[in-house]
């Protein structure tokens, strides 16, 4: 791949004159905002057309690189990215972000009771789905553009910024209206142009593993959506396909970390898709923090027996209020150790 830089200030017409350069001789370049940057991306091509781009006044340089994602790497971009939700900053140096609500949005008392124990638990931002990807057709599938405004009133009413699902390119517009952040399910994690539509949008978006990705693959899945132009990605494990169905998922907290030392992007975990067992949630959620990733995706429901849907993993406000407490306190205790680019603390990591 190359990476062609243009010098700070360079965008607009003159920036346009080196993509002309290139589709001339047949080469379209990804043309992306990158803060005060603009960078093209091509792959590799012959280098009698990118050596003379080196010499344009207005490029700052030229570089090669081996990885397929150069706008989500550490590679060009050592230092830790953050993404701002509302008022809420996910990764760098700050305490872990909590995101926590139901599974799905099932009525207005549902939601504004999980909103009001989301707040009083101490989470960050509040989730609910809306569009469901469920296994089997006949599952609820969640109330939509209903459940769309629900969400957003229990969280306005609290205060808390909300993120919800987009499952479709059609309705990443509807769904960025009321959601503060839009996620990406792991079932849609390869849907590229789902990918693409949401890197069109201004949402910052969380970005869930799929269910058999590689953490290559899941990285490639945050490039497609910051090469549409859209760098506010999250990344968000959340298990992968074992072979035990004692646990619904096996998380793969070093696939986490190994994203987090190959990417800037700011990674958290979902232990309740991860594990899909109640009593999981707490000690993998300890686990995450402690190895400094950026915050958890908790669902929790005010009555976990009445949830229309991942029942068996729905926490109690109360079990959400110990577990949010408890990575509190091992955050404080392990503060300043995280470093600026969340992981330098384990030595030789690259
Ligand atoms: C969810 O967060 O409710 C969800 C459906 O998660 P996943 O896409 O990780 O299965
Ligand atoms: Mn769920």
């Amino acid at each position: 791949m190359i990476v062609i830089r243009m010098q700070p200030g360079i965008s607009g017409e003159r920036a346009t004159q080196v993509a002309e350069h290139l589709s001339e001789r047949g080469y379209v370049p990804s043309v992306v905002e990158f803060g005060p940057e603009t960078l093209f991306v091509l792959p590799d091509v012959p280098s009698s057309i990118v050596e003379p781009i080196a010499t344009f006044r207005e490029v700052a340089d030229v570089a090669h690189v081996s990885v397929p994602y150069p706008l989500v790497s550490r590679d060009l971009h050592p230092v830790s990215s953050t993404v701002c939700v509302g008022n809420v900053t996910i990764g760098g140096d700050g305490e872990p972000v909590i995101i926590a609500g139901p599974c799905s949005v099932e009525s207005e008392t549902q939601i504004h009771a999980a909103a009001e124990a989301a707040l009083r638990a101490g989470a960050h931002i509040l989730r609910g789905g809306a569009f469901k990807p469920r296994t089997n057709p006949y599952s609820f599938q969640g109330l939509g553009a209903v459940g769309l405004k629900l969400l957003r009133e229990a969280g306005r009413k609290v205060g808390l910024p909300v993120v919800t699902e987009v499952m479709s390119p059609s309705d990443v517009d509807l769904v960025s209206e009321y959601a503060d952040m839009l996620q990406i399910g792991a079932r849609n994690m390869a849907n590229f142009s789902l990918l693409r539509a949401v890197g069109e949008s201004d949402r910052p978006v969380l970005l869930k593993r799929g269910l058999a990705a590689t953490v290559d693959e899941w990285l490639q899945a945050a490039e497609y959506i910051v090469s549409m132009g859209n760098p506010h990605v999250v990344l968000c494990e959340r298990g992968i396909r074992g072979f035990d169905p004692a646990t619904r998922n096996t998380l793969d907290l070093a696939g986490a970390v190994l994203a987090k030392q190959k990417s800037h992007l700011p990674v958290i975990v979902d232990p309740s898709h991860g594990t899909g067992v109640v009593s999981l949630i707490g000690p993998m959620s300890l686990a995450a923090v402690a190895a400094g990733l950026d915050g958890l995706s908790l669902e929790m429901h005010p009555h976990p027996a009445e949830a229309l849907s991942d029942r068996d993993q729905a926490l109690t406000p109360d079990q959400l209020r110990v577990i949010v407490a408890q990575v509190r306190g091992l955050s404080s205790a392990r503060k300043g150790t995280k470093g600026t680019d969340g992981v330098k603390i384990v030595p030789g990591w690259r």
